[in-house]
């Protein structure tokens, strides 16, 4: 086994790009589906600090027990 196959073989970091400022973030949130009908359902990441914005993370709704 080369160097070279070690790295190839390893697993890409989960990375999405934010829906809402666009920047690439290593802790994607699902924030939605985007449904496309005959395709696959396109999913929607946010970055962490925008993920609340989509009603992700801690809500009142949760916190009411
Ligand atoms: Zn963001």
């Amino acid at each position: 086994m080369t160097h070279d196959a070690l790295v190839n073989d390893a697993p890409e970091p989960l990375t999405a790009w934010c829906v809402h400022c666009g920047r690439r973030t290593s802790a994607p949130v699902e924030v939605g589906v985007m449904e496309r009908g005959s395709s696959a359902p396109l999913i929607q990441y946010a970055c962490p600090e925008d993920a609340v914005r989509y009603g992700a993370g801690p809500s009142p709704a949760d916190e009411i027990r």
